[in-house]
């Protein structure tokens, strides 16, 4: 633990560097540093772990990890927090780098080369493509040891949804494949500054053994085709598909079923099939 005496508390480092929320870039801060240190304990011990985090605004969360001794590299997207930034570092010689970037430009394993957790209070405009990406990286495991991270709770509940429930869905297939999901905590809006319209929750992924077989890319289609229209039957949707409708056959599965009542297992018993056949 690195508890430096002298930080300045949120409300005045956004006042003093004129932070005012910006809409467009989902600011939505978090203050209350008693949460803020709650969320940065959910990846476990993080003493002179490596974490990647993704808009760390004003530098509340960022904060949070340092003080839970972790090297942080950041990639923010408004300059108009770089100096505040640049304060907190100061605070913490060595342990921030902070990158002006857009983060979904950012390569990994041209940051780090060795394992990192990803902690961030997502931009919600950008928060599921980021996920999508990491999931669907080429290697696996992948260099990254768990994600920890905020969404809107309607998208956190997607992420850990079970089949036969309205929120399942390709995102719950994209994640549950691929790493053990939950969620660790639910946060309310009043938390944040400004408040948004709706609940958050924050997730917590970390990597499994990935099905052997299956091509990624495969399952990406197959659930992006599956899920296109849900209230269709899998014959239907997947009929446009190469090879979809002999997938359904050599699985056994009825072709009047609505893709929602598909389990994870399932669909990568078909994905495991087209990736053969390919
Ligand atoms: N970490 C801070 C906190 O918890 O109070 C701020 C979180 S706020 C929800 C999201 C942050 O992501 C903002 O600071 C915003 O400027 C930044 N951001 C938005 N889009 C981004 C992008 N594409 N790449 C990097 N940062 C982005």
């Amino acid at each position: 633990m690195n508890n430096s005496p002298s930080l300045p508390p949120l409300r005045e480092v956004i006042k003093k560097h004129g932070l005012t929320a910006n809409k467009a870039l989902g600011q939505n801060f978090l203050l209350d540093t008693q949460l803020l240190s709650r969320i940065a304990a959910v990846p476990g011990d993080l003493n002179d772990a490596r974490v990647f985090e993704v808009g760390p605004g004003p530098g509340g969360l960022t904060q949070a990890l340092l003080q839970a001794g972790a090297i942080v590299t950041a990639v923010e997207r408004d300059e108009r927090c770089l100096p505040a930034l640049a304060e907190l570092g100061g605070h913490f010689p060595g342990k921030l780098d902070v990158i002006n970037e857009d983060a979904l430009k950012i390569d990994l394993a041209e940051l780090f080369d060795a394992p990192f957790h990803i902690v961030s209070n997502l931009p919600y405009n950008v928060g599921s493509a980021l996920l999508v990406k990491w999931l669907s990286s080429a290697d696996w495991p992948p260099a990254w040891q768990s994600l920890t991270l905020m969404f809107q709770r309607e998208v956190a509940d997607r992420i850990v949804a079970k089949e036969g429930s309205g929120a399942y869905g390709r995102l719950s297939i994209l994640a549950q494949w691929r790493c053990d999901v939950k969620i660790a905590m639910s946060v309310h809006r009043s938390a944040f500054t400004p408040p948004p319209k709706v609940m958050s929750a924050i997730v917590h992924l970390t990597p499994k053994a990935q099905p052997e077989g299956v091509d990624p890319d495969i399952l990406a289609r197959l659930t992006q085709s599956a899920f296109s229209q849900r209230r269709k039957m899998l014959r239907q949707s997947l009929k446009s598909l190469p090879g979809g409708l002999d997938a359904l056959d050599h699985a056994g599965i009825d072709g009047a079923r609505r893709p929602e009542t598909v389990s994870v297992d399932e669909f990568v018993g078909l994905a495991r099939f087209l990736t053969a056949e390919a």
